[in-house]
């Protein structure tokens, strides 16, 4: 049977300040793997006592640790790792790249600190974060499998499922194999999806919910086939789970950015897109030319933030503002008409909402967004209250909307 360790670093669990849920997550993911998990050890942020619990695992198959991975002074796990395995630390300038187009995707600042999580030596494989700058490392100690995974929750998750498992399966740890369908679900948290599969989960699928940084949830409709091959009833069950997904009316996509469906539906219909942002300043536009090719069906977009801006560059009247307010129906209705005006584009999007933390000036109240779409001179308005977020959480989650919406009516 393979056996495995899981080491939880970190001085905040060793006082007592947070939970270890890292060690009891995946404690539960190793034995739906069919691995026994031989040892779990709590550890401090000191380099020496990292290496001694690493030596006290060294008899497991699989040896992970989770924390420690970040960019300050009392992020050790890295160094203790190479302590572990008797080799030096070397930065490795293009994992240095990746970090830092890590960092301006995210519009972080860039910290030299952040130069730490690039050194690593040969033989090390990198594990991709996708929801954070410290990367997953992943190497072989004699006979040993050892991987660094970092320490917030929706990283370390998200990365298992995604990097540490094929892995696995690469290195024959696990017998028989994993079929996996992804969906990225949108406008429902964890535990809505989660309730909803509750009532009709007839054990078929392991299934599991990985929240991204991103605003959306991953879903992951996972089936064990012990001799290796595709079930014969897996897409139909596939099916049935979309199914239950659509019937109670929850948005998702198949597995990649929404911009990028968004973009290829476009090109598709062969319709062009502008957008005329406030509260998102900007983001849907940063985030929808991250697709190359883009321009073939994006004409460009203005971020008009204070009245006047509305107004002079959009059109949008004194009267409208008067009487409804700059968020407001009436107000996103003149923004995307006069976008849309000025570039010619078949479809225009218009967002006005408050991203917080406090009510507008015009008493709305934090986390209301207005959208306004108007397509081939058919305009809807429609607005949406994100509820118990955070400023960046409520700009990033408009962003998404304004896709969904976009896509909604490309169907
Ligand atoms: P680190 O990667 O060590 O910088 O950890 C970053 C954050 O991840 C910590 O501040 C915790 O909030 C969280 N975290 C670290 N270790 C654990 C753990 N074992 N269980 C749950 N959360 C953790
Ligand atoms: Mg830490």
């Amino acid at each position: 049977m393979i056996t495995a360790a899981i080491i939880a670093v970190g001085s905040e669990l060793m006082r007592g300040k947070i939970d270890d849920t890292n060690s009891t997550f995946f404690t539960r993911w190793f034995e739906k793997l069919g691995i026994k998990v031989k040892y779990r050890v709590n550890v401090a942020d000191i380099g020496s006592e990292i290496v001694s619990a690493m030596r006290y695992c060294h008899d497991a198959d699989i040896l992970i640790t989770t924390g420690g991975l970040g960019p300050t002074k009392d992020d050790l796990t890295r160094i203790a790792a190479a302590e572990y395995a008797g080799k030096e630390l070397v930065f490795f300038p293009m994992l240095w790249k990746k970090i830092e187009a890590y960092l301006k995707t995210k519009k972080y600042p860039h910290y030299e600190s952040n130069k730490q999580q690039a050194y690593l030596w040969d033989g090390v494989e990198v594990m991709d974060n996708s929801c954070g700058t410290a990367p997953g490392l992943f190497y072989k100690k004699n006979r040993q499998i050892v991987a660094l995974l970092p320490g917030p929750p929706n990283e370390n998750r998200i990365m298992a499922e995604n990097q540490l498992l094929p892995r696995l399966e690469k290195y024959k740890l696990i017998q028989g194999k994993f079929f996996t369908d992804v969906v990225r679900v949108y406008r429902i948290g964890e535990s809505g999806i989660a309730d909803l599969f509750a009532k009709q989960d007839d054990g078929y699928f392991d299934i599991g919910y990985y929240f991204s940084n991103d605003g959306y949830t991953e879903l992951h409709f996972r089936r064990f086939s012990e001799d290796g091959t595709k079930p014969s009833d897996f897409d139909k069950n596939v099916k049935a789970c979309k199914k239950l997904l659509t019937d109670n009316a929850v948005f998702f996509t198949e597995d990649k950015p929404i911009e990028q469906i968004v973009y290829e539906a476009l090109l598709e219909k062969k319709k062009t897109v502008s957008f005329a942002e406030s509260c998102t300043g900007g983001k849907i536009s940063s985030t929808f030319v991250k697709t190359a090719g883009v321009s073939q069906v994006y004409a460009g977009g203005v971020v008009s933030y204070t009245v006047e801006m509305k107004q002079k560059i959009l059109g949008v009247t004194k009267d409208t503002i008067a009487q409804y307010g700059v968020v407001s129906a009436q107000t996103v209705k003149e923004m995307a008409r006069g976008i849309k005006n000025i570039t010619g584009s078949n479809i225009a999007l218009s967002v006005s909402g408050t991203a917080g933390p406090g009510s507008d000036a015009e008493g709305n109240p934090a986390g209301l967004v207005w959208f306004g779409l108007d397509i081939d001179g058919t305009t809807e308005e429609f607005s949406v209250q994100f509820s118990g977020m955070k400023r960046e959480q409520v700009i990033q989650k408009a962003v998404n909307q304004a896709f969904i919406a976009i896509l909604q009516k490309l169907k």
